[in-house]
């Protein structure tokens, strides 16, 4: 799900919508469409791919990079960034095994949020200066469609021309910590989005009919680099796998996840049984249980305190018998790669630390736009 042709991106829900403001955003939908996206994109409020769509899009990209004299290696990792004199020299490139030297003199270093390996090679190499980064960790809410569509839409609900509905919210709670929804799927999937061996990680997508029986977001508390317990730049890794290994044991050792019903976190008690009104979508299968056994009791209570409050904002947000699939830990990276104004490694000449990876970007537009700024920068460079 993390890692190849298109990267996180590919697999992912495919909402094109951006806090961040630049006029390269219209280049990027008009981009995707152009490759197959849906024409919506480009004058939807929200616009919305989907992940039923996004494969052939990302393929004909592709496509077009290779017509234009572009080369796409599959199956080949960077395992080495070649410095000399404090500038990039090279790279080297493993393909099944065979390691191939690549010179070049600007590397774009957009790996995701996920790449750990790399993330341990690039700190080890001492030269690319990188430090931890507040990130969020919680779990995926899921409630019935029809019970969103309700709160939202009234007696309108259910209106084929409405679609699934959405929401936003977020909190601030007394103990300091945000509590916010994020990445919301309407008629959507909770799937899982791991990238090591026995580790669980929970994530959601929706196709583009967004007609599914649940609709779901993670509900995440926001967390900084003092929770992780090491001022070492890769202390938040650290705090990521912990937490998705233990949520691997906690959902029985077959990649099921751990989840609750929202009325038994409220009340302090494990699930034992899920056959309340909304049933967990999550694939290979969930367990019921008690997310405390998984999540710091800290992420917990504010997780309770946060759907307390946002219930209070849309009817049914608190139902009982909605449920928390866990845990969703890559919500952003835990670690920044340090860059200047110009977007290049201030120790490496001609590095460019980018997008979500690198901690300068948060989804896929602002990610898209960063790298069309990195590449800017390199052509600027180069004439
Ligand atoms: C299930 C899911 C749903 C999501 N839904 C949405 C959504 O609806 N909207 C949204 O905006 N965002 C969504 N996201 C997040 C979005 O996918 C990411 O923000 C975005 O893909 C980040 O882009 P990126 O280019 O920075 O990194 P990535 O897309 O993570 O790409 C990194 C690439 O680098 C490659 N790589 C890593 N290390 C190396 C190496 N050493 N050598 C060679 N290649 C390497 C990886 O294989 C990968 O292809 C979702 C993510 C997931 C997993």
């Amino acid at each position: 799900m993390q890692f190849g042709e298109g990267g996180a991106g590919t697999f992912s829900d495919g909402k094109l919508n951006t806090g961040t403001k630049d006029e390269r955003i219209f280049f990027v939908l008009q981009t995707l469409c152009e490759h197959g996206a849906p024409e919506d994109i480009l004058f939807d409020a929200k616009p919305h791919v989907g992940t039923d769509k996004l494969p052939q899009t990302v393929r004909a990209i592709r496509e077009e990079i290779k017509s234009l004299g572009g080369e796409v290696r599959f199956n080949t990792q960077m395992t080495d960034l070649l410095v000399k004199n404090n500038a990039v020299c090279g790279v080297v490139a493993e393909t099944n095994g065979v390691n191939e030297t690549i010179e070049t003199a600007h590397v774009i270093l957009a790996i995701g949020h996920s790449a750990r390996d790399t993330f341990k090679m690039l700190f080890e190499k001492s030269c690319v200066p990188m430090e931890p980064k507040p990130f969020s960790v919680g779990a995926r809410i899921e409630h019935r469609a029809e019970t969103i569509d309700r709160a939202q839409y009234g007696d309108f609900a259910g209106a084929p021309a409405l679609g699934a509905a959405d929401y936003k919210l977020n909190v601030h709670l007394e103990n300091g910590r945000g509590v916010y929804t994020f990445c919301m799927c309407p008629g959507g999937y909770v799937v899982g989005a791991a990238s090591e061996t026995g580790s669980v990680v929970t994530n959601g997508m929706s196709e583009y009919a967004r007609d599914g029986q649940n609709s779901n977001a993670a509900l995440l508390v926001g967390i900084t680099p003092e929770d992780f317990g090491s001022a070492h730049p890769l202390a938040g890794i650290a705090f990521q796998r912990k937490i998705e290994r233990t949520a691997f044991e906690a959902g029985g050792g077959a990649y099921s996840a751990p989840c609750q019903r929202v009325g038994d976190l409220l009340e302090n008690r494990a699930t034992t049984a899920l056959n309340g009104s909304v049933q967990p979508t999550y694939r290979p299968g969930v367990v019921p249980g008690d997310l405390r056994d998984v999540l710091p009791d800290y992420i917990c209570d504010s997780m309770a305190e946060g759907i307390r409050r946002m219930g209070r904002r849309l009817r049914g947000f608190d139902d009982p018998d909605a449920l928390l699939t866990a845990p969703e830990t890559r919500s952003s990276s835990p670690v920044r790669i340090l860059r200047n104004e110009t977007r290049e490694c201030p120790t490496v000449r001609g590095l460019f630390p980018c997008g979500e990876g690198a901690g300068y970007a948060g989804g896929i537009t602002s990610a898209a736009v960063d790298g069309l700024r990195c590449a800017e920068e390199i052509l600027k460079q180069s004439l």
